[in-house]
């Protein structure tokens, strides 16, 4: 198996373990958390289309890392409406320019 898969399953468990399988943001669970969970794959419930998911705090295209420290437990969902947000943030500061 690729070395760097593997490095992202293990830190993908190590985070989602940490934060307690819930977003961080709004709290939300998946219904199943196996409890052999390895990271493999992304924690989803298909009812709601929604999965958890690892966000960068600092995003890796402004220098984040992939350290423990700089990733959070986000569901599809936050990390979506974090993602418009920023964008408008950069409209803001584009208008203001
Ligand atoms: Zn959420």
């Amino acid at each position: 198996m690729n070395f760097k898969i593997k490095k992202y399953q293990e830190l993908r468990k190590r985070v989602y373990r940490r934060d307690n399988y819930k977003c961080v943001s709004c709290g939300w669970q998946p219904p199943d958390i196996p409890e052999d969970y390895n990271g493999r794959y992304a924690l989803y419930d298909y009812n709601y289309s929604r999965c958890l998911e690892i966000d960068h705090i600092q995003p890796q295209s402004k220098g984040g890392t992939n350290c423990m420290d700089n990733l959070q437990t986000l569901c599809s969902k936050c990390n979506m409406s974090k993602g418009a947000k920023e964008v408008d943030l950069w409209q803001d500061h584009k208008r203001k320019a």
